[in-house]
């Protein structure tokens, strides 16, 4: 073992990363995703959607798409960007929509405006001359989103990579040092108006650090907000890509499933207000002596006919507002103490939004002002 990320086999002269190199270069905009937590993230060359994949539990993220031009290698893996049955039970409070679109960093389309952070991890090396001309325009002029990371293989690392001869991949159009990777970056940066920072992956062996990090990183931050006239006539570039994939996840900020959520937390709240409330009176039937459940109206607040103050009193009309009672073999719950339930509260925000929601889903009393809980076998011994 010679450093924390590089392991070299003597015997077979390789030198291994740990962890690999392309997990290494995921947990890099992982980081960068959680320092700057961009709302809507695009990677370009996505290939099996490992990092989109990863990115969709980062939860800043609320739009994330890919984009290839191999659909199969997108497609291979790409159920793994569904909801799984767990978001539905619970639905996050941030909304998530995940598409893949099939087609080519060299055309533009407008589904690519509007993007906070664009990764192009080890895709450059994969283009056409052609493709690498028309790259900039796209991505920088076009998209033109805060961010942008760009890796691509260091050549001069290859040499310590035993069997690499020409390129690390037989796809790859070409392979640049150092100097060749920063001299395009910073023209096309200066040109888009970005500033760019350099960094990377793979700590070389010692002895041979001079030939730099095995993957070489490009951090362009983009200078000045882009011009909102720009986005909106680039809006009317024609389509060039195919969607090939989309995924709405079921999220609060969707008034069906805030309607859902908050429906299931009153019933349940009131269920354990219910529950406590016959438990209060098994105990007192026990302390009298009583054999069968009689129930009367709840006694709220016994000081009230005590001299009480101002505050008092109001203090008193108060609790009795939000107190539950018995009505023949029901439970009334007062909506007021309904809201006072913390997740019911944080879901709501409002009184007005409790009743709104619940409007229809819930069993109420004639005036609307409190849940019904219906009580079975009254007269019977329970246990609650
Ligand atoms: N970014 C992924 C990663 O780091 O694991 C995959 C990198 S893979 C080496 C390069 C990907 O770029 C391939 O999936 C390839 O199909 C894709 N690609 C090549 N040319 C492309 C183009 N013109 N437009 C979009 N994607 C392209």
């Amino acid at each position: 073992m010679m450093d924390r990320n590089l392991q070299k086999d003597d015997f077979t002269r390789t030198i291994k990363f740990i962890p690999p190199l392309y997990k290494q270069r995921y947990q890099f905009i992982k980081d960068l995703v959680m320092k700057y937590k961009p709302k809507k993230v695009a990677d370009l060359g996505c290939a099996d959607c490992t990092l989109l994949w990863m990115l969709k539990f980062c939860k800043c993220i609320e739009v994330l798409a890919g984009l290839d031009i191999r659909e199969n290698v997108m497609k291979e893996k790409m159920h793994r960007l569904s909801p799984l049955p767990g978001d539905y039970l619970q639905p996050s409070e941030r909304s998530l929509t995940v598409s893949l679109h099939h087609g080519s960093v060299a055309h533009k389309d407008p589904c690519m405006l509007g993007f906070d952070l664009v990764t192009c991890i080890e895709l450059i090396e994969h283009l056409e001359a052609t493709e690498l001309e028309m790259f900039p325009e796209v991505v920088f002029g076009f998209m033109a989103p805060s961010m942008v990371v760009i890796s691509t293989p260091n050549s001069e690392f290859n040499p310590l990579l035993p069997g690499v001869t020409l390129f690390r991949h037989s796809d790859h159009k070409f392979e640049w040092d150092r100097a060749q990777f920063e001299s395009w970056a910073i023209h096309a940066a200066t040109h888009y108006d970005y500033t760019v920072e350099f960094t990377g992956l793979g700590i070389p062996p010692p002895g041979t650090e001079d030939v730099g990090f095995c993957t070489q990183i490009g951090v362009f931050m983009r200078n000045h907000p882009k011009n909102g006239e720009t986005v909106s006539s680039e809006k009317h570039t024609k389509h060039a890509y195919k969607t090939v994939f989309k995924a709405v996840y079921p999220s609060l900020k969707d008034e069906k499933y805030l309607q859902n959520a908050v429906v299931n937390e009153v019933i349940f709240g009131a269920e354990i207000i219910k529950r406590r409330l016959l438990g209060n009176f098994k105990s007192e039937r026990k302390k009298h002596n009583e054999t069968k459940l009689k129930f009367q109206p709840f006694k709220c607040c016994m000081r009230c006919s005590t001299n009480l103050s101002l505050a008092e009193t109001e203090k008193c009309a108060a609790d009795r507002s939000t107190e539950p009672f018995v009505d023949g073999n029901k439970v009334c719950i007062p909506l007021a103490k309904i809201f006072l339930i913390p997740k019911v509260n944080q879901l709501c925000g409002t009184f007005e939004k409790l009743n709104k929601l619940i409007a229809g889903k819930v069993a109420l009393n004639s005036d609307g002002s409190a849940v019904i809980v219906t009580v079975e076998n009254e007269n019977e011994e329970q246990e609650y």
